[in-house]
């Protein structure tokens, strides 16, 4: 008899949502980053303010946006969303800045890939609460200039590197997101587990976290699909036997890669002879983008020291070597 508790289809359909902490206080992990937070939204609160500018950077799945709305939350004004890409016209950002109430939060994800000229209606906005708007066109052409509601852009991106200085410098409290602990990750593990009305073993949870790449994302996604696993095979109990089968079972090995993973290990190793070699090589011989690569598989890789970035290119480390079941060839002067 499985266990009733485990009910696969009163799990909710949009899962991210329903697994967001809504509170600073609920929200685990980044420390650092909760502590400071905390200080600057207290400050914004007494002073009537809005908050300062805040940018967010590290890879996917860390917690940009459920801090973005946490941050609103905590000031007790409203959010709205959008992203980079999505803003192709100076004129859909000023439609948006324009409906801002005063110390609202404006949520850029990937920020990085703002057009250029809708960077520069941004300027003055994030700087003087100010838009200039070109009005016509030809001789008849006119600057308007349009007061805003003070507000709190709170961009997200996982390249730092692409954002303009200009851009960059314009918020007041950049922020790093660092990959999970897996003592926090546990913690997260288990509150989802909660959450999702399922019973898991301490140590089952154990085994996802320590599979789930430093990264919450990953962890609810794993979790989800080991539950699976146990409504189906194993009578509704989470076990860690349970979660270290359906884990290996779903190719997620003990350290926590999947196949894109070891693919692009094995690459460097079998074909390369270990590196250096350049991404673009890499990138051709996987068929993955460039951008997935440096956004989403090597962030980890190189956190695990199974690679190093070299300027002339990737190169496998000892660890990588190891990890992959294979001998290091001899370096010179080893
Ligand atoms: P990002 O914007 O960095 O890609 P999200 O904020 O969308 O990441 O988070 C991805 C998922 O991970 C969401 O379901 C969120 O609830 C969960 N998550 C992120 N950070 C935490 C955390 N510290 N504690 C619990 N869950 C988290």
């Amino acid at each position: 008899e499985p266990d009733p508790t485990l009910r696969p289809e009163s799990l909710p359909e949009d899962f991210d949502r329903a697994l967001r902490p809504q509170m600073l206080g609920d929200f685990i992990g980044q420390a650092e980053a909760r502590a400071n937070l905390s200080v600057f939204i207290q400050s914004a609160r007494q002073r009537h303010e809005a908050m300062d500018h805040t940018l967010f950077h590290g890879p996917p799945g860390l917690g940009k946006t459920t801090l973005a709305q946490i941050m609103a939350r905590e000031l007790g004004v409203g959010f709205r969303m959008t992203s980079g890409p999505v803003l192709a016209k100076a004129g859909d950002l000023a439609a948006i800045l324009t409906n801002l109430e005063a110390r609202d939060v404006l949520f850029i994800d990937e920020i990085h890939r703002l057009s250029p000229v809708v960077e520069e209606v941004l300027y003055p906005a994030l700087e003087d609460f100010e838009l200039d708007l070109v009005i016509g066109e030809g001789p008849a052409a006119r600057t308007v200039r349009i007061e805003l509601q003070p507000f709190t852009l709170v961009g997200a991106t996982t390249r730092l590197g692409l954002l303009t200085t200009p851009l960059r410098d314009r918020f007041g409290i950049p922020t790093r997101l660092e990959f999970y602990t897996v003592p926090e990750l546990h913690e997260i593990v288990k509150r989802n587990a909660q959450k999702l009305g399922v019973e898991a073993d301490p140590d089952g949870a154990l085994e996802i976290a320590r599979r789930a790449r430093g990264t919450p994302r990953i962890a609810g996604r794993l979790l989800r699909r080991v539950v699976d696993f146990a409504v189906v095979e194993g009578g509704g109990h989470l076990t860690r036997a349970l979660a270290d089968n359906a884990l290996t079972r779903l190719g997620v090995d003990k350290l926590g890669l999947d196949g894109a993973d070891r693919r692009y290990l094995r690459l460097i190793a079998e074909n390369y002879g270990g590196g250096p070699v350049g991404i673009e090589t890499i990138s051709a011989a996987l068929s993955e983008s460039r951008d997935a690569l440096e956004e989403v598989i090597e962030p980890f890789l190189l956190q695990q020291g199974l690679i190093q970035r070299t300027p002339r290119g990737r190169m496998l480390a000892q660890k990588g070597w190891t990890h992959l079941g294979l001998a290091a060839p001899r370096q010179p002067g080893q």
